[in-house]
C-alpha cells in the first residue's frame, strides 16, 4: 500500500488533495452552515430553492419514519417497494406530463443505471465533454463506445453522430443546465440532431428541475421541448433538498429500466420516510413559484455584479455562478480568506474541472437574502483585489 501514501502527497503538493470538513445545518437558520466553531452563509449548496429545512417535509418525514420504520429492508423488486413509492411516481408522472416515472436511490444512481440499460456492446453514447461524472460511469459500465463532443459544439457532435452512423443504437446525453459551469444545454439542436441521426435523447436536470419551467418540471419544459426528450432524469437531492433521483419517460421505457437498471435492481430502496419527503416536497416546488423567481432575480443581479466587478464569470443565468480563478493554489486562498470573513464558498479544482480552470462555484439559494448576497459581494470583491484574483 505504500504507493497510496506517495501519491496522496503527490495530491498534497499540487494542491489537488480533498478532504472531509465537518458541516452542519441548522434548521432554524436555511441558507446558513456551521464549519469550525463558525456559522457561516452557505453560497456553496445546491438547495436551491431552501427547502432542505422546511418544516412541512420534515415533519411528514418524522411521521413516515414512525410508521414505516427507519429502513426498507430490500430491493425494490424483492420487498421494499412500499407504498409511498406508487404514490410519488404517479406524482412525478403527472408533474412532468409524462406516461410513467421511476424512482431511483439517487442521481448518480439513476444515471449509472439508465444508461447501462440503454446501450451495450457495439453501441455509442454521444455525450458533451462536460457532463456530470454519473453519466460518464454510466457508458463506462455500458461498454458501450464512448464519443464525447466538446462542450456544446454541435458541429462536433454532427460529425461524431456521421462517423457512427451505422451503429446500432445511438444515445445523446446531456445535462440540462451544466453543474461546474452553470450555462445550459443547446436543446433544441439537440432535438433536431437526434431526429436526424435517429438517435435517443437523455437529458440530465439535476440543476434544471424545480428551478425552471412553470411548476419546477425543468428546462426541457421551459422551452417546450420535453416531448421530445426520450429519457429525463432529473435528482430529488438539489431543489427539493432531499434525496434521490426520478426518471420519466413511456411506459416501455419504464417497464425497461425495471427489468435491466441494475442500481435499480441490485441496491436497497429510499426508506419510505425519504420518498414521503421527497412527495412533500413536490407539493411544495410546484405551488410555491416565488422560491423559483427570487432564485432566479437573485441569480442574474450577483452574476452581473460579479462580472462588473471584473471577475472572469461563466456566463449563464442559473443559480450556478462560476468564478475562474485558474491555478488550484489561488482557488483555494481565495476559499479560506472568504471563509475567514464569514463565507462559505468551496473551491472546485481539477479533475471534476479542466486543469487551469479551479474556480469558486458561488450557488444560490431562494432562502438568501437580498443583504445577505449584497454583504457577500462587497466582501468577494475585496477580498479579490487583495488576493489578486481581481487587477
Ligand atoms: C448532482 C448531480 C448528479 C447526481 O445526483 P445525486 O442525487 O447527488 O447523486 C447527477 N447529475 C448531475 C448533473 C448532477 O449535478
Amino acid at each position: 500500500m505504500d504507493w497510496m501514501e506517495k501519491e496522496l502527497q503527490d495530491l498534497h503538493v499540487g494542491s489537488a488533495k480533498r478532504q472531509l470538513h465537518r458541516t452542519t445545518s441548522l434548521a432554524q437558520q436555511p441558507g446558513y452552515a456551521i464549519r469550525g466553531a463558525r456559522t457561516l452563509l452557505n453560497l456553496s449548496s445546491n438547495d436551491y430553492l431552501g427547502l432542505a429545512q422546511h418544516p412541512k417535509i420534515v415533519e411528514a418525514m418524522r411521521e413516515a419514519l414512525l410508521s414505516d420504520g427507519a429502513g426498507a429492508s430490500a430491493s425494490r423488486l424483492v420487498t421494499g417497494n412500499h407504498q409511498p413509492y406508487g404514490e410519488l411516481e404517479a406524482a412525478i408522472a403527472n408533474w412532468q406530463n409524462s406516461e410513467a416515472a421511476l424512482v431511483f436511490g439517487s442521481g448518480y444512481m439513476a444515471n449509472v443505471g439508465v444508461i447501462s440499460a440503454l446501450v451495450g456492446r457495439g453501441d455509442v453514447v454521444f455525450s458533451d465533454g462536460l457532463n456530470h461524472a454519473s453519466i460518464v460511469d454510466g457508458v463506462i459500465l455500458s461498454r458501450a463506445e464512448h464519443a464525447r463532443y466538446r462542450h456544446n459544439d454541435l458541429n462536433h457532435l454532427r460529425a461524431l453522430l456521421e462517423k457512427h452512423r451505422d451503429k446500432r443504437r445511438k444515445l445523446i446525453v446531456t445535462d440540462a443546465i451544466f453543474s461546474m459551469d452553470g450555462d445550459a444545454a443547446r436543446l433544441s439542436e439537440l432535438v433536431r440532431l437526434k431526429r436526424e441521426y435517429g438517435a435517443m435523447l437523455m437529458v440530465d436536470e439535476a440543476h434544471g428541475s424545480g428551478i425552471y419551467g412553470r411548476q419546477g418540471q425543468g428546462y426541457c419544459h421551459a422551452l417546450g421541448l420535453h416531448d421530445e426528450v426520450d429519457v429525463h432524469m432529473g435528482t430529488f437531492s438539489k431543489a427539493f433538498g432531499v434525496y434521490g433521483a426520478y426518471v420519466c419517460g413511456t411506459h416501455t421505457l419504464i417497464e425497461w429500466l425495471v427489468n435491466k437498471a441494475r442500481t435499480l435492481i441490485y441496491s436497497t430502496a429510499l426508506p419510505a420516510a425519504v420518498v414521503v419527503g421527497i412527495s412533500s416536497a413536490l407539493e411544495l416546488v410546484r405551488a410555491e413559484h416565488w422560491r423559483r423567481d427570487h432564485l432566479l432575480t437573485h441569480s442574474k443581479s450577483f452574476r452581473s455584479a460579479l462580472r462588473d466587478a471584473g471577475f472572469n464569470v461563466i456566463p449563464g443565468d442559473s443559480p450556478i455562478v462560476p468564478v475562474i480563478v485558474g491555478d488550484n493554489e489561488t482557488a483555494l486562498q481565495f476559499s479560506h480568506a472568504l471563509e475567514n470573513e464569514g463565507i462559505l464558498a468551496t473551491a472546485i479544482r481539477p479533475p471534476t474541472v479542466p486543469a487551469g480552470t479551479a474556480r469558486i462555484r458561488f450557488s444560490l439559494s431562494a432562502a438568501h437574502t437580498e443583504e445577505q448576497l449584497t454583504m457577500s459581494l462587497g466582501i468577494i470583491e475585496r477580498l479579490g483585489r487583495q488576493m489578486g484574483v481581481l487587477a
